[in-house]
């Protein structure tokens, strides 16, 4: 075991609220174009309210928030914000409300993440604005608003990004590390979506743990998907010192090249399908059977796909594909690259 009995117990003993299904399976995926071996690393299916790579951050968020006595979860998120829904869902088997600050205008009918939201009982509100400033700032005055109110709100910030919430990756470092260790898989390289850096950080934080040790182990990509990526780069390596501190090893340094982030899918911007990503969701579906998200995990799958001879990167033959979920989001209006007479028309 890689990861030493002392630091397991010093982990074991960070409030944790047991919200999701874990271990997530780890699959065989279909044959990439070139016939290297695509490994699936599927946090689609941590469960907590139709599942998503938020479910793993949200145990340790929701373990300080009911260390702290709070009933109130309050978080921010993207109109289809996975997020925010499963932090309703974690709320809903918490016992605890949920108000949820979310961008974009309130639409007539609400669809994807957002019905499931109001299915777990949350309140929704909307400061009409897609800017993650602004609605930052509305995050906050809601804080104060219900503490005005007598009630004991606990929130986080969007994509519950916090150093506390990239334990929750520490956690899906060791748990892959363990999987691999039982199956006898080496992969060369993870690559996963990241738009607020918290899952990155948590694997950046095992992985140097890791590293430190002496051990082999895989190089990861984040795939941008959401903003400026030295700002993101940042953010990643930042919450990542934050989680090692965490656990006592604030002595573990996150050298900078090994905090890599390809910004090459994102495209015009957050939430903005892209034509290799929407191939990446059709590829996915049609080879692998899998629920690809156009936001997210296909802008990430097409960088998987492309990385066997990725030449800035660095080309990699044994890929992992850490699938973060998603689902609710192709339910929302254009949440597929597809319309019901076109579902075989392009080539994928
Ligand atoms: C939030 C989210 C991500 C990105 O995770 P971060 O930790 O915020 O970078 C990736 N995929 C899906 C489906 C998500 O909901």
């Amino acid at each position: 075991m890689s990861f030493s009995s002392l630091q397991r117990k010093r982990f074991s003993r960070i409030p944790r609220s047991r919200l999701a299904s874990l271990p997530t399976p780890l699959e065989e995926g279909p044959e990439l174009p070139g016939g290297n071996r695509l490994l699936v690393k599927r946090d689609d299916l941590t469960g907590l309210g139709m599942g998503g790579n938020k479910a793993r951050k949200l145990e340790f968020l929701c373990g300080a928030a009911v260390a702290a006595g709070a009933d109130t979860l309050v978080t921010v998120g993207a109109a289809q914000s996975n997020h925010a829904r499963m932090t309703a869902a974690a709320a809903a088997v918490l016992g605890m409300k949920a108000e949820l600050v979310i961008g974009g205008p309130e639409p007539a009918k609400p669809s994807g993440n957002q019905s499931l939201s109001r299915l777990f009982g949350a309140n929704l509100h909307f400061p009409g604005t897609d800017d993650w400033n602004v609605l930052s700032e509305a995050l906050d005055e809601l804080v104060a608003n219900l503490e005005a109110e007598g009630a004991r709100p606990f929130s986080f910030p969007m994509g519950g990004s916090t150093p506390v919430g990239a334990l929750g990756f520490v956690n899906a470092w060791i748990e892959l590390m363990d999987q691999c260790d039982e199956n006898g898989l080496a992969p060369d390289v993870i690559v996963h979506a990241s738009s607020t850096g918290g899952t990155h950080a948590g694997l950046l934080a095992g992985r140097s743990i890791w590293l430190e040790e002496g051990r082999r182990v895989p190089r990861i990509v984040a795939v941008d998907v959401a903003k400026e990526s030295e700002d993101l780069r940042g953010d990643a390596i930042r919450l990542a010192e934050g989680a090692l501190e965490l656990l006592g090893r604030s002595d573990v340094s996150i050298p900078d090249y090994s905090a890599e982030l390809d910004d090459r899918w994102l495209g015009e911007e957050y939430a903005v399908p892209t034509e290799a990503g929407d191939a990446a969701v059709r590829w996915g579906g049609s080879t692998g059977g899998l629920v690809i998200d156009r936001t997210y995990t296909g802008k990430a799958l097409a960088a998987a796909r492309a990385i066997e001879t990725d030449s800035l990167t660095g080309p990699a033959e044994s890929v992992l594909f850490w699938h973060t979920g998603g689902h609710p989001a192709v339910f929302a209006e254009d949440g597929l690259p597809i319309t019901e007479n076109e579902l075989s028309k392009e080539e994928v």
